[in-house]
């Protein structure tokens, strides 16, 4: 299918398709549609200057609980109230933005041409893909709740014979990698390496 097609059959009410893709997994748009290289890599470029704002928010909230601290704590609490403090403001918030830099930087270098970098190869790729999806996530008669978002009804369905999920509900398709990061919180190399073992 190309890809204008496909994003025509989509729900357009949804999505804003002109600036922003779909939410489906990585590997299966860049196998699916090569055409959408571009709007990919735009995407994905976008998302990193987001989390670059975000940081920049991280080092703000540190100072401020410098400052907080410099005016309310007595040598005594200090250093627990930084701890608490930047545990709870800080690590979380410059975790998730800095591991969604690195994501984004593997997927724009893989859409470059580039080769992965942690030397993998296209045969543990391969091999990772084959891994029984249904040994990551509990399927009652190929169907699970979504792992991609919140629900109570199952409506993430497993095709055994491709190893591939869909959700009928968030609409994300998604195959054993794309399960192994989002499951284990793992990037692109380290679920392929888990998986091809
Ligand atoms: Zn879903």
């Amino acid at each position: 299918m190309k890809f204008d097609l496909f994003l025509e059959q989509c729900d357009l009410a949804e999505y804003h398709w002109k600036e922003s893709l779909p939410d489906f997994g990585f590997s299966y748009l860049r196998e699916t549609f090569p055409e959408a290289k571009k709007l990919m890599k735009d995407m994905y470029q976008r998302e990193i200057d987001e989390a670059r704002e975000s940081l920049k928010l991280a080092d703000e909230r540190e100072r401020f609980i410098d400052d907080l601290i410099f005016r309310k704590a007595s040598k005594e609490n200090e250093e627990e109230l930084r701890m608490i403090l930047t545990a709870v403001y800080v690590t979380p918030l410059r975790s998730e933005k800095e591991r969604l830099i690195k994501r984004n930087a593997f997927y724009i270098a893989s859409l470059n041409g580039v080769a992965p970098k942690g030397g993998i190869t296209d045969e543990q790729i391969a091999r990772a893909k084959e891994y029984p999806i249904s040994d990551m996530v509990a399927f009652k008669k190929n169907i699970a709740c979504c792992i991609f978002h919140k629900e109570k009804t199952p409506s993430l369905h497993y095709y055994y014979r491709e190893n591939r999920c869909y959700c009928f509900s968030c609409q994300k398709a998604c195959d054993a990698i794309d399960v192994a990061m989002e499951i284990y919180g793992l990037d692109f190399i380290h679920a392929v390496k888990k998986l091809s073992r």
